[in-house]
């Protein structure tokens, strides 16, 4: 969710352009409705953290601070990062928490990350699903958490609402296409669909997929059943 940096040779600014907000031309075509519009977002790597995370990380107590908002209401990325310690020693520093905070700790790389981390096997899995991931050993400012488990590859998905759903004529779990048009385009056969009503419709890719399908140079995108 959050499009930060994504290797030192991108400016943030740059990684930030990888927005891209593009009408479903053949959605307003099909029903005479005003489309939705997608945006495909690269999420650099990040952290989730829990209550009682934070509280050892940041000390007891410690509240987010918003840094700046992410297109989904209500999530944000927060000022506070930390550092991420992989099995033999090598770390990620300042991976960067979003907010609010959840009921369990989750960090999200991209298998790049993973790969510099030392770490191999880090499973593609949803937001949440988060039993026999990998763990992980979190640094903070005041303290140390040693994750038994929570590290994954995010799997691509598509948040919507209903109203979104009922026009694709999908349902929760569903998988779609997203087709990313351009010179290293591709077509992502395997977009979950993720359904709430507070949702705008969204895709979420890591940055792997977004530099894979040149995300940043895309000239069309094409979501379909
Ligand atoms: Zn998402």
């Amino acid at each position: 969710m959050y499009s930060g940096s994504v290797n030192p040779g991108i400016s943030r600014t740059v990684v930030e352009d990888i927005v891209r907000q593009i009408t479903l031309e053949y959605l307003a075509k099909k029903n005479g409705k005003a489309a939705p519009t997608l945006v495909v977002h690269a999420s650099a790597r990040h952290m989730h953290v829990s209550r009682e995370d934070l509280d050892k990380l940041y000390g007891p107590g410690h509240e987010l601070t918003p840094d700046r908002p992410l297109y989904q209401e209500g999530n944000y990325a927060a000022k506070e990062t930390v550092t991420l310690v992989g099995p033999r020693g090598r770390v990620i520093s300042n991976l960067r928490i979003l907010g609010p905070m959840r009921k369990q700790s989750q960090v999200e790389l991209a298998f790049t990350d993973a790969i510099s981390l030392g770490l191999n096997d880090v499973p593609i899995r949803l937001s949440g699903d988060l039993a026999g991931t990998a763990g992980a050993v979190i640094l903070g400012p005041k303290g140390v958490v040693e994750l038994k488990e929570g590290v994954i590859r995010a799997a691509i998905h598509v948040h919507m609402n209903p109203e979104d759903a009922a026009q694709f004529a999908v349902k929760q779990g569903d998988l779609m296409k997203l087709h990313v048009g351009g010179a290293s385009g591709l077509t992502f056969n395997r977009v979950h669909v993720r359904i709430d009503p507070t949702s705008k419709l969204n895709v979420h890719m890591d940055t792997d997929e977004a530099n894979a399908c040149g995300l940043h140079l895309a000239k069309e995108l094409e979501l379909t059943k």
